[in-house]
């Protein structure tokens, strides 16, 4: 990267300059500072010998580019540079360039990786865009920083339509997020506002578009990589430009308005039979209503016991509801659950139920008056997005509330597919919802960022929140019909809006069987390398949808909620139905079962473990199941019938680190066989290479086993020494990190070497920001959660192996 050297002579001047282009490229530039002189007394100027210090640290192969603010500020340079050797000198360039703008244009450009002749550019035009807003350039100069596009590269050109939607505008931010995330194209590419055109590469032109909300934009590419270059640009137009958050946050104030005169509008045009709410997600259903309500349990009419069982009461209780939380956490989606567990365990929370039970309150009434408190805190914050937390404190309310009063929570049962109507849905009722029965949701309350929002979004139901009066006007039975594109129910539309919405249903259904079509199709390169693309299930319940979503196998079958979810443990029997009823249903493709990942963070109240001090470190995965053989036993056991019936089925092992536990574990698989007069035993058997240790020894490892599959999850946290579930450590669990990437590389290499296939069902194998990287690290299996497959596998044909990244 090119690096970046800013002399001022003032330190805090050159300290604020720096502190803002480190916030621009969110870090990733490489920049020094010489500032100021080593006097007390007199601290104001520069020194040659700092600025040579600052090119030494910043300038590699690619170069540098030096900055200055006044007079002196060059003649210390032009002097570091004499000291400087000839080599390292011919590669540094002084730019003639405000230093703020200059600065900024200059390190966004080297951080997207441009070359020096690129950065230099961008800082020399960096006063353009604020000469442009004032009106300071000539048309001359305006025409000259028009990008040439003639007309047969326009004719030729790919384009993609955006309607911009973050609060500012393609500000700096989303400016350089765009000139990065193209820098490796080597075609050329235009962003077009209105009459204006200017190229994609510049983040100056960019912003001298002055694109706002609610803009469009056009990008346009044309070359040998276009395909790519527009899929990329889509990428990240669909996340904002890395401004999702605010956007989402954005759209949720105006949406409230937007619901206003929507309903106005369907008043004004004497529309009836229809009330208007929000668009959650989209689609066009109708289908019968069916209603329903989840209670919070009532505060029971109890004498107080002692202080000591009051508090076990509710600690019993909250440890109950924080089991559940975990096993739900690793569901795809999980990180509400996780965000569930994250609040139940607070400590301020707990603090104040003691205090209300040592104040005489029983523990549901200790409880609920703790969780009202919040939740008035929550109803009385300024964001709306915090508003809607008010439902989380709730869901976990109740669900406490449950384990305390021992009432049977109210199920959705649903016979028929249905719209369900409800005041507002818990994320634990949303996540137990049956797909093919709910066909759409249709809320009184409840608001679009949500959890249930969120899960409804992510299962694909088509949904609407915010329909105020819906319970009211409809009945059970009846049939209604949801837009999700327009936020409207209709209970009771004329002839002519019902053709209406039967055209737009018709038009949805196509458009979503085009997509589940590619879906269903290979993924393969720009080359012709075949890539195969498989689900992380949980259990049988994700196995249509992770065919429908073009599955090719099961990657990974996390077997642990088998487990989690039942206070006894699964029988042999009862493990080798489940098993076999999922390889049938995955035909010939691959079926890879887990061995029991549990232990540490993921306690079984079934098999209760005594609590260490560093679970992470501690008795995991293989080494529980080593440890506690009967666990283990039973499910080879059945693994092993399973696969005497189902072919297709693989086993893998969690947290291996060493040879021996390799050897151990296929010892009892041999065993086992034996005892079950199996007489070709060629179940293939696995490891999850998640351990630095495995990656150091993955040589050795692969001679053992018939492959791996990279879980970056735990590879990540291991590697970087960062508990992935801690959020103030949450920036070094990042699977970016180049020690992390560097042990991808080595397994792919040992596994490549031994002929043996390399997989990878962490979450990094379901990021197509990463795809690239992972197919040019040799990867060439990637196994991710469902509903991320049609868009995993788009992201594969797009990539060009035949060309060097
Ligand atoms: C992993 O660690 O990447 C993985 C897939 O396993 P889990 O997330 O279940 O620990
Ligand atoms: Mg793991």
């Amino acid at each position: 990267m090119v690096g970046i050297v800013v002399v001022s002579h003032s330190r805090r001047l050159a300290e604020g300059v720096a502190e803002l282009a480190i916030q621009m490229t969110q870090g990733k530039v490489n920049l020094a500072i010489a500032a100021g002189i080593d006097d007390p007394e007199n601290p104001i100027g520069t020194d040659a010998i700092a600025v040579m210090a600052a090119l030494e640290e910043v300038c590699d192969e690619q170069g540098a580019v030096v900055l200055m603010d006044l007079g002196s500020a060059l003649l210390s340079t032009e002097m570091a540079l004499e000291l400087l050797d000839d080599e390292m000198r011919d590669k540094i360039a002084l730019i003639a360039a405000p230093i703020v703008e200059g600065t900024m244009a200059a390190s966004v450009a080297a951080a997207a990786g441009l070359p020096i002749e690129a950065v230099i550019a961008e800082a020399r035009s960096a006063l353009d865009v604020k000469r442009e807003h004032l009106g300071e350039m000539s048309d001359d100069e305006n025409h000259a920083s028009q990008p040439h596009m003639d007309a047969s590269s326009l004719q030729n050109a790919l384009d993609f339509t955006w309607h911009v939607q973050n609060p500012h505008g393609i500000h700096a931010r989303p400016a350089a997020a765009i000139v990065g995330q193209l820098a490796t194209f080597n075609c050329d590419m235009w962003l077009e506002k209105g009459e204006q055109r200017v190229s994609a590469k510049s983040l100056n032109n960019i912003a001298k578009l002055g694109v706002r909300c609610g803009d469009s934009v056009c990008f346009y590419a044309s070359g040998s990589d276009a395909q790519a270059a527009v899929n990329a640009f889509a990428q990240l137009a669909n996340d904002h430009f890395g401004e999702a958050d605010a956007v989402r946050l954005g759209v949720q104030e105006e949406a409230e308005d937007v619901q206003e005169s929507m309903q106005e509008l369907v008043e004004a045009h004497g529309i009836s039979g229809a009330i208007a709410g929000l668009s959650v997600n989209g689609g066009i259903v109708s289908a019968p209503a069916v209603l329903f309500a989840q209670e919070m349990p009532a505060i029971p009419v109890r004498e107080f016991e002692a202080e000591s069982a009051e508090i076990t009461r509710i600690q019993q209780a909250i440890e109950l509801v924080k089991l559940h939380l975990s096993a739900q956490a690793k569901l795809p989606h999980g990180d509400i659950f996780q965000a569930h567990l994250m609040m139940l365990s607070d400590p301020e929370w707990w603090q104040a139920i003691v205090e209300g039970i040592k104040q005489g309150a029983i523990a549901e009434q200790a409880w609920m008056d703790t969780v009202n408190t919040l939740a008035t805190d929550y109803r009385n914050a300024d964001s709306v997005y915090m508003r809607e937390r008010e439902a989380d404190v709730f869901d976990i309310a109740r669900q406490v509330m449950i384990q305390m009063t021992g009432e049977k929570p109210a199920a959705v049962e649903i016979s028929q597919p249905s719209i369900l109507l409800a005041r507002d849905l818990m994320p634990s009722d949303v996540a137990g919802l049956d797909k093919n029965k709910v066909l759409a949701i249709c809320l009184s309350e409840g608001g679009k960022t949500s959890h249930s929002a969120i899960l409804a979004r992510a299962m694909g139901i088509p949904a609407i929140v915010k329909v105020q009066g819906c319970l009211d006007q409809v009945k059970p039975g009846q049939v209604i019909t949801v837009d999700g594109f327009s936020g409207l129910l209709w209970f009771a539309p004329s002839a002519e809006v019902e053709a209406e919405l039967e055209q737009k249903r018709s038009e949805w259904l196509e458009a979503q069987q085009v997509a589940q079509q590619s879906a269903q199709q290979q993924a393969i390169t720009c080359d012709g390398t075949e890539i195969q693309v498989l689900a992380n299930i949980g259990g049988p319940e994700d196995v249509s949808f992770a065919l429908q979503n073009g599955a090719e196998g099961v990657g990974l079958f996390r077997t642990e909620f088998l487990f989690q979810t039942s206070d006894e443990l699964p029988s042999e029997d009862e493990q080798y139905t489940v098993y076999r009823d999922i390889a049938n249903a995955f035909g010939d493709k691959p079926l890879t079962i887990r061995s029991l990942d549990v232990g540490g963070d993921k306690p079984l109240a079934a098999y209760p473990m005594p609590e260490e001090e560093n679970p992470f470190l501690g008795l995991r995965g293989v080494r529980l199941c080593l440890q506690h053989e009967e666990l283990f036993v039973t499910q080879i056991r059945a693994v092993l019938r399973a696969h005497q019936e189902q072919s297709n089925i693989q086993l893998m092992i969690p947290m291996i680190a060493m040879v021996e536990e390799v050897r151990r574990v296929k010892a009892l698989i041999a065993r086992e066989a034996k005892v079950l007069g199996i007489q070709s035993l060629d179940l293939p058997v696995g490891i999850m290479i998640e351990v630095p240790a495995a990656v150091l020894n993955a040589d050795a490892l692969a001679q053992e086993v018939d492959f791996f599959s990279i879980g970056t999850n735990d590879l990540t946290q291991y590697v970087m020494a960062a508990d992935r579930g801690n959020t103030a450590v949450a920036e070094l669990v990042n699977y970016f990190e180049p020690a992390v990437i560097r042990a991808i590389e080595i397994t792919c290499i040992a596994g490549n070497k031994a002929g043996i296939p390399v997989s990878m069902c962490g979450e990094m194998a379901g990021d197509t920001k990463a795809t690239d990287l992972l197919l040019q690290l040799g990867l060439r299996k990637f196994s991710a959660s469902a509903s991320v497959l049609p868009a995993l596998k788009e992201q594969v044909r797009t990539v060009d192996l035949s060309v060097q990244a």
